[in-house]
Parts: C-alpha cells; sequence; structure tokens
C-alpha cells in the first residue's frame, strides 16, 4: 500500500456543517444561532465515540473565526488562512486540549493563564477540550471559575463520550448538545460514497455489515473499510468481510438457531464445531444469536406488530423468520434471549469459549424444548385417564368410573365444574379413596360442598356414592398440594424455577 495513505476517517473528516453526517438537530441548531449571532461561551459535545465531536468542534472554530465575511457564518469557506489552519489543527488562536493527558490543576492553569489574551488571528480565542470527563476536580475547579466570568473573546468547546462524569456546575454553563449514533442507512450511504470516490467495490451486502459492526460511529465505521480494503485489494464483499470481522454468514446464525428449536442437540454441537473450525469467534456468534433471537421476537406474530422493516435480513431470511416463528412461542424466544445475556459474561470470564458455548447451546435446547410452566401444569392436571364429556348427548350421560383422589379433580374439572374443582383440590384432604366411597376432611367445613359433589357424583357415575366427612384433619395433603409437590419434583420444572429468580408456581387453570 502507498506509504502516503490517509486513512479514510481523517481524509472524509467533514469540514462544513453540511457535510456532517447523521447529526441533523444539531446542525440546524447550530447554524441558526451562528446565523442570528447569537454566540455561546461554552458549548458542550457529547456522545459516543467517532460520531464528530471533533469534527464538530473544528467547524464551530472555523465558523467563528473564518475570514470570508466580517463576523461568525454557518458556512465557513474553508480556503481561508484561518479555515486552513484551524482544519489542519495548526491555528495559534485555537487550542485543542487532549483532557486524559492534561489531567491536573497545572495544566488547566496554565491553559487558562492565556485566556485574558487577546486573540492574535481570530475574532475568538477557542478552546476545545477533548475527553473533558477526565479532567480532575481541582481542574474542574479552575475551569469553572474562568466559565463563570470569561473574557468576551473566549469560546469554551468541551467534548466528552461520558456527560454523567461531567459537574453540573459545568454543564449548567454550557450549551449542550447530544451527538446520536449515526442511523445504519446513512452510514451505508456515506460508505458508498467514499467507495466511489475510492474507486473501491464495496458490494451491498459488505457494506451493510460494515455500517452495522460499526454502531453509529462514521470513525469505526471507516477504520473498518480502511482495514477491508488493505485485505481485499479494494475488492470488499460480503465474506471478506465476514472473515474480518470473524463472524458467521447470517445464513449459518439462521441455520443455527433453527436446529436449536428444533431440538436435534447432536446436529447443533456438530454446527458449533463447524463454525468455530471456520474460525469465527463465538462471543461474535453469540452477540449474532441474540440479535436473530431479538428480531424473531420484534417480527413475533403474537405480538401483532411483524415489525420487520429495519430487520437486517434478506427477505428469504424473513420468510425463514416467519415459518420458524409460526412453531415458536414468545415464551420461549424470551427464554432463550434470557440463557444467553446470561452467558454473556460466562463466555468473557470463561479460559474455554468453546466449553462455554457447547453447554450454552445444551441449555438452549433443553430450553427450547420445554413446555411453558403453565402448559405443564395443565398437562398434569389433565394427564390421568380423564372421560371427555359428552357434549351431545346430556340427558343421558355415558357412566364414568373415577377411581382416585386426582381423578376425581381431573374428571371435575373435564366437566367444567370449576367451583366443585377448585374448592375439591384445595380443601378436601382424602383420606380414603375406595369404589363409591370417599373419607375426607374439608377444611372450609363447608356442608354444601358435600352435597353438590355427591349429586355431581351420581349423575357422572350413575352410581350411589357414601361421602364420609371427618371431623378432625386427617393430615393428607390437597391435590393442589400434591401436585405442587410432584411439578417441584420434576427436573425439567426446577430448571425453569432456577431460571427465573422467585418464579412461583401458579395454576393457570384458576
Ligand atoms: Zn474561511
Amino acid at each position: 500500500m502507498d506509504s502516503n495513505y490517509t486513512v479514510l476517517a481523517r481524509k472524509y473528516r467533514s469540514q462544513d456543517f453540511a457535510s456532517l453526517i447523521g447529526q441533523d438537530v444539531l446542525v440546524k441548531t447550530l447554524t441558526t444561532a451562528i446565523n442570528t449571532g447569537r454566540i455561546a461561551h461554552a458549548y458542550i459535545f457529547t456522545g459516543i465515540r467517532g460520531t464528530g465531536k471533533t469534527s464538530t468542534a473544528r467547524i464551530l472554530a472555523k465558523a467563528l473565526n473564518c475570514l470570508s465575511t466580517d463576523g461568525p457564518t454557518a458556512s465557513p469557506c474553508g480556503v481561508c488562512e484561518n479555515c486552513r489552519a484551524i482544519a489542519a489543527g495548526q491555528h495559534i488562536d485555537v487550542m485543542e486540549i487532549d483532557a486524559a493527558s492534561h489531567t491536573g490543576v497545572d495544566n488547566m492553569r496554565e491553559i487558562l493563564d492565556a485566556v485574558q489574551y487577546r486573540p492574535t488571528n481570530g475574532r475568538y480565542k477557542i478552546y476545545i477540550i477533548d475527553e473533558v470527563h477526565m479532567l480532575s476536580i481541582s481542574a474542574f475547579n479552575a475551569l469553572l471559575k474562568t466559565l463563570e466570568e470569561p473574557p468576551a473573546h473566549v469560546v469554551f468547546i468541551l467534548a466528552t463520550t461520558d456527560i454523567r462524569k461531567v459537574p453540573v456546575t459545568i454543564l449548567s454553563r454550557c450549551q449542550r448538545f447530544d451527538l446520536v449514533r449515526v442511523p445504519v442507512e446513512t452510514l451505508k450511504k456515506h460508505f458508498a460514497k467514499i467507495a466511489e470516490n475510492e474507486k473501491i467495490e464495496l458490494t451491498d451486502a459488505a457494506n451493510e455489515l460494515l455500517a452495522r459492526a460499526a454502531d453509529g460511529s462514521v470513525r469505526d465505521g471507516l477504520s473498518l473499510l480502511d482495514q477491508a480494503i488493505a485485505q481485499t485489494g479494494g475488492h470488499v464483499d460480503e465474506t471478506a468481510v465476514l472473515n474480518m470481522l470473524k463472524r458467521a454468514d447470517r445464513g449459518v446464525v439462521m441455520d443455527m438457531m433453527e436446529t436449536i428449536l428444533s431440538g436435534d442437540t447432536a446436529a447443533a454441537l456438530e454446527r458449533v464445531d463447524e463454525i468455530y473450525n471456520n474460525g469465527a469467534d463465538l462471543s461474535m456468534l453469540l452477540t449474532d444469536m441474540m440479535e436473530w433471537t431479538h428480531w424473531a421476537t420484534r417480527m413475533h406474530p403474537a405480538l401483532h406488530a411483524g415489525d420487520a422493516t429495519s430487520a437486517p435480513y434478506t427477505l428469504d431470511q424473513r420468510n425463514k423468520i416467519r415459518d420458524i416463528n409460526s412453531h415458536t412461542t414468545l415464551n420461549t424466544l424470551s427464554r432463550l434471549w434470557q440463557v444467553m445475556v446470561a452467558s454473556v459474561p460466562e463466555m468473557q470470564a470463561s479460559g474455554n469459549q468453546k466449553q462455554c458455548f457447547d453447554m450454552l447451546v445444551v441449555r438452549m435446547m433443553h430450553i427450547a424444548e420445554m413446555p411453558p410452566v403453565n402448559e405443564i401444569l395443565k398437562n398434569n392436571a389433565v394427564a390421568q385417564p380423564v372421560v371427555k364429556p359428552v357434549a351431545t348427548t346430556p340427558t343421558t350421560p355415558k357412566a364414568t368410573t373415577i377411581t382416585s383422589a386426582t381423578e376425581l379433580a381431573s374428571a371435575l374439572q373435564a366437566d367444567k365444574e370449576i367451583l366443585l374443582y377448585s374448592y375439591y383440590t384445595t380443601n378436601i384432604e382424602v383420606a380414603e379413596f375406595a369404589p363409591q366411597k370417599i373419607v375426607f376432611f374439608d377444611r372450609g367445613n363447608d356442608a354444601e360442598f358435600t352435597q353438590k359433589l355427591n349429586a355431581w357424583l351420581n349423575k357422572k357415575t350413575g352410581k350411589i356414592w357414601n361421602l364420609e366427612r371427618t371431623t378432625a384433619s386427617t393430615h393428607t395433603q390437597t391435590v393442589t398440594e400434591q401436585k405442587h409437590d410432584e411439578i417441584i419434583a420434576d427436573p425439567m420444572v426446577r430448571d425453569a424455577m432456577n431460571l427465573f429468580e422467585g418464579a412461583e408456581i401458579v395454576d393457570s387453570n384458576k
């Protein structure tokens, strides 16, 4: 590569407000203020790295000191002596200070001592303090003193990635601007234009990957593009970018999720081996799988949103997700998400990512197969041989045999005798269950219940029952208590309970 190669981020640094990428609100507010002569003494720009804080600071400095007009202008010429010196970071009246290396109070005093002197070549003396949150408390105090009574010819432009660490006393004296994450579409347009300018080939799929990996930062995106150009000699396609990012193809991620949701453990683990051997970074794969789960959830029909407009998938892939969604519940997706989120720190801490990932996949498969807790409850409640209510001939019901306390519960439920069912399952301790005979204690002491149950049993089974209430507790469990214990003993339910801290078993049928 050419030794004079200028990195793209520097070469394509925005030189005026019009070319500032993705910061429309800021541009509009600032240009209006400058055009109407409302110049503040202090500005603070905040936002993630690479969104254009320093670029904006320099553009603002040019706007204040450009020689093409009599006063400050929202469209600095870019060619006058002042504009050029500022763009190169060499203007005598524009001081760029990196707070990270000037944290102490002595540094700050030294810098601020010069504030009182008038500017040499410009209208304003401009102090750009980058990463201002790094200053020490005493340095902040020194700065605050100057901000309280700034000379008319001085403008401070502070920039920070961490606004919460900047004292409120400082913030209250600054005009604040938040630089937003640059949207993927805006980044893509920007990168495509640069690629055209640089005469390099950049496929749309590759551009999409770069723009997403940039996560809102123009600078990060451009340095990735630099790297991709260097590695490919100017033919940047999807495969090259995937390799560079050590990422598995979205198709691969899709297959992986499909395999997990289909419950084929052996195939899923084989997939992981394959992806790992192809050099993909497993924590990136985890990120991609989380992204997939997030979008599958957003697109799930149960949410009625069906939002797929900004999903990073092709039409085919979206159709595939819809297909998978048609037999996957929202519940399963959100449980998968939880397990994956829990694995992120685990993956980072583990010395062996591969082992960690294998175990994660096994856990995910377990969850994908597991019915929701309320389903388990429902199934348990009707798992016993229950005779379906005969709806067609209600006048001559077929005789039913009921031979145990739990069968009775199921039969009541199946017959939609909800009041009897719930009273029976929560209040009745069955001491003895013989053919047509039940000996029980009624915790609720409701004589009417006995009558009603008796009537129902007679009608249902076509036989006369003998219901015997004891006066003292028989110290046996009610059906609900038994069921609760059985469910707790189920290893799948125990897993689910462990997964959701503070979870409780509730009967969804009540
Ligand atoms: Zn100029």
